[in-house]
């Protein structure tokens, strides 16, 4: 038996319809130099999705491997419920430095679904404590992605990922439109003002709503929702768990939203350990962190503050100023958009940083996506959207092929609109 056959009849893989898993020639990748993924028959793929966003440098990042080797020699986890651990110390310290959060305290967790899982929970909790009822709903945008838990699922919106099957047990959320809709931070700060009273927080994915097809707002229309909140004393929750650690050329996204901007609860996850390991967290500001005085957050996972990931994460987010990613990040996703939008057959191209959306000809999504990894790029579409998302350290040579060969396959595909 193949790999991929020995793999489909074990491992059963999310989001993916089992029965034509071998159809689309997956990749079983078995090791990786850089930025390419190598195939357990040796073939190489340029990984232009990075690991689905969360690897950030490449692979075998020769930093990176060292850290964890050092801390393997220290302790590999250690529990986070009433106990603590030097290198999560350190972490935590570093990020305080860095986070768009006033007087940040920091709740780890392992996956990006668990930081806003969390940051629900701190929100409902939070009012709660102080005796203030009622207020126990969220406003969440059209479009939205926030995870697959039931919780970060309620707060998603309905119309990908099948989310609507599970309605009977999703909590209702007042929706505001996507950010395909101009006037939905309109509809948004109307929405908080007339409905202050029931709304414990507002969750927003700040200038990219990146699972709805890479779909891109401007900043001025988080920084009326955040004033909005601000008047209406509604909690504000930014979802960074794809725009952080540098993928829309800051550090944070929240950061290009304006300096007033600073949301209560801020949710990180993906790049954190630069694609290694399993780690995100929640950040609290002083005010939110204040009022559980006397008081346990009801809420705690077992892998949370992962001293492994805890060590990648603080030395991956030092080589982020050593190596002078964000400028890498602002000169490749200006020459992507270039030269993207010169490539005849495709229909639109958003690119903020290095989040790159291509629509392309309805119907024609999975199949260019299966001609470019043929073809040694590693591509995902979500629908009709090509995903283009490579490793921030990405080169001009490395971009420029990336476009080749989308370009190629969008020139092959069959039935498309010339
Ligand atoms: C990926 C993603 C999540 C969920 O993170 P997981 O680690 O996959 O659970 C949440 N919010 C946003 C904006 C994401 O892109």
């Amino acid at each position: 038996m193949q790999w991929p056959e020995r793999d489909a009849a074990v491992v059963w893989h999310g989001f993916t319809d089992m029965s034509a898993y071998t159809d689309h020639c997956p990749v079983v990748v078995e090791r990786a130099e850089g930025h390419e993924l190598i195939d357990t028959e040796g073939r190489r793929y340029l990984d232009a999705i990075s690991s689905v966003w969360v690897n950030t440098m490449g692979h075998r990042v020769p930093e990176l491997d060292q850290a964890l080797r050092d801390q393997l020699d220290l302790v590999a986890h250690s529990t986070m419920l009433g106990n603590g651990n030097r290198v999560v110390v350190e972490l935590a310290e570093a990020l305080a430095e860095v986070v768009p959060v006033a007087d940040p305290h920091f709740l780890f967790a392992s996956d990006g679904a668990s930081a806003v899982e969390q940051a629900l929970k701190l929100a409902f909790q939070f009012w709660a404590l102080q005796g203030v009822r009622g207020r126990t709903t969220y406003l969440a945008f059209g479009s939205a992605y926030h995870g697959d838990t039931v919780g970060s699922l309620s707060l998603g919106a309905d119309d990908g990922f099948g989310a609507a099957l599970f309605d009977p047990l999703r909590f209702p959320v007042l929706r505001a439109p996507g950010y395909g809709d101009p006037g939905c931070f309109d509809v948004a700060c109307r929405l908080v003002d007339d409905n202050a009273g029931t709304l414990a927080a507002v969750v927003v994915e700040p200038l990219v709503q990146g699972a709805a097809g890479m779909r891109m707002a401007p900043p001025e229309g988080f920084e009326a929702l955040a004033e909005a909140c601000r008047a209406a004393d509604v909690l504000l929750i930014h979802d960074e768990v794809a725009t952080g650690f540098g993928r829309t050329g800051t550090l944070f996204a929240t950061e290009q939203c304006g300096r007033r901007v600073r949301p209560d609860l801020l949710c990180l996850g993906k790049g954190i350990t630069g694609g290694y390991l399993p780690m995100a967290v929640t950040v609290a500001s002083g005010r939110i962190y204040d009022a559980f005085a006397g008081h346990a957050f009801a809420h705690g996972h077992s892998y949370g503050g992962n001293a492994l990931a805890a060590a990648v994460a603080l030395r991956h987010l030092r080589l982020l100023g050593e190596r002078d990613v964000l400028a890498n990040v602002r000169e490749r996703s200006a020459q992507l958009e270039a030269r993207l939008r010169s490539v005849p057959g495709v229909e639109a191209v958003r690119v903020k940083g290095l989040l790159c959306g291509v629509d392309v000809a309805p119907g024609s999504g999975r199949a260019v996506c299966d001609a470019s990894v043929a073809a040694g790029v590693l591509l995902r579409p979500i629908g009709d959207t090509v995903i283009v998302v490579p490793p921030l350290t990405i080169t001009a040579s490395e971009v420029e092929r990336i476009v080749d060969v989308l370009a190629g396959a969008v020139r092959d595909r069959p039935g498309r609109p010339v």
